[in-house]
């Protein structure tokens, strides 16, 4: 395989070998069906619970407050169409960000179809949310307040910990969407107090096509999905037992090296981000300088187009991703980059990047030379760059 240097970690992260393992079984020998009476399906079901014990005691819940999903996105909908249905007669206003992960923004606008009531808190030029505005949106229909606990894009972390106070304040559920979180900040359910969280295992090394979803034992809430009686009749649909093998193994790890792991990301990011501010004019970084996840760099590089950046960069075999849709052939800048109030030509130059725990410094000396080479290179093709460089040379004379 090509020379890969990966810097995407928050789009997925590779299934650790020590989880691969222990999923492995579960495919070709405990290949039971977990409903099912006989020794194979009784190991499978076994595995199912060891599994969500695990998941329980990293983020410090009970065992029977952990519901196993598809993904992410399922855990997501799951927590806010469940207790949006399920509270209507309490309720029907929702209070959430305009930063969220489209697995919440959409599935908010699919309820503002059936009637619910939906406030998009603003976020201010870090991406934070303001803790006054959040409780001035608060009425006495509100059931529900769903705001992330980190952003994937510009990795800036919520006060989450004074949402959990006032969502408990006011007797309203607080659902966080923590699937960049988890892995790179110690969570406590409890002291945090969160009603509803949401994870995905391959943000954290673990496999694609398995997630997570918490629910305090005490919030009513409903199942979106049909079908048997699994996951407590909360989730139809035969358990994904090699995958919940591997989310379990996979937060187990994540925790275990968490020092090690927090300590070493933050250097990295630190070191990108202060070697591009140093060797290349004209950028910015997005998100909150300090309160951002460990791991994210956000920066724009103004007068270059973010989508030649990043085929550019693939070419030298570069994995990272721009802040903008512009990969996704959309025109559109990212809601989260013009959120933050970024004018549109910025939000369009953007590069996300994301370490992980095979990243050396090595590897970022790499990317910020093939940086410096690029950027210089895109910008002789910017009519804006050139007369801005002709500009500063007159005024020097
Ligand atoms: N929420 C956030 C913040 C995410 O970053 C993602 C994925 O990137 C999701 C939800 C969706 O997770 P999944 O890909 O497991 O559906």
């Amino acid at each position: 395989m090509e020379n890969i240097r990966y810097f995407d970690h928050a789009a997925t992260t590779k299934t650790k070998e020590e989880v691969l393992k222990e999923m492995i079984p579960y495919f070709t020998l405990n290949y039971g069906n977990a409903s099912s009476v006989y020794s194979i399906g009784r190991k499978s079901k076994k595995a199912v619970e060891e599994a969500r014990q695990r998941v329980a005691k990293a983020i410090n819940s009970d065992t029977k407050e952990i519901y196993f999903t598809s993904c992410g996105s399922e855990s997501d909908n799951l927590a806010i169409k469940g207790v949006a249905f399920a509270n209507k007669e309490k309720g029907s206003h929702i209070i959430t960000t305009k930063i969220e992960h489209p697995a919440v923004l959409h599935t908010c606008q699919h309820l503002a179809k059936e009637g619910f009531e939906i406030t998009y808190l603003n976020v201010d030029s870090d991406g934070m949310i303001n803790i006054r505005e959040l409780e001035e949106a608060i009425t006495n229909k509100t059931i529900l307040i769903s705001i992330m606990f980190a952003n994937n894009e510009i990795g800036t972390i919520q006060p989450i910990k004074q949402i959990g106070e006032i969502a408990k304040k006011h007797n309203i559920y607080f659902h966080t969407d923590a699937v960049q979180a988890i892995g790179n900040v110690k969570i406590d359910v409890k002291e945090l107090n969160i009603d509803l969280l949401s994870m995905s295992a391959h943000k954290f090394y673990g496999p694609k096509g398995v997630g997570a979803l918490y629910v305090k034992s005490d919030v009513k809430f409903d199942k979106i999905q049909d079908g048997g009686h699994q996951e407590r009749n909360k989730r139809a649909g035969t358990e994904n037992v090699a995958g919940i093998v591997g989310i379990g193994k996979a937060i187990e790890l994540s925790y275990k090296n968490f020092d090690e792991y927090n300590k070493k990301l933050l250097e990295l990011r630190d070191y990108y981000i202060k070697q591009i501010e140093e060797k290349i004019p004209y950028v910015k970084l997005n998100g909150h300088r300090t309160k951002r996840l460990p791991g994210n760099a956000n920066i724009s590089f103004k007068y270059v187009d973010g989508e030649a950046l990043l085929l550019n960069l693939d070419m030298k075999g570069i994995c990272a991703s721009t802040g903008s849709a512009c990969t996704s052939g959309s025109l559109d800048p990212s809601h989260v980059l013009l959120a933050i109030g970024l004018p549109s030509d910025l939000a369009q130059c953007s590069l996300r990047v994301t370490f992980g725990e095979d990243n050396t410094k090595q590897d970022i000396d790499f990317l910020v030379d093939s940086l410096v080479d690029i950027v210089n290179k895109l910008r002789e093709n910017s009519q804006e760059y050139k007369q801005l460089a002709n500009t500063s040379i007159n005024s020097e004379k």
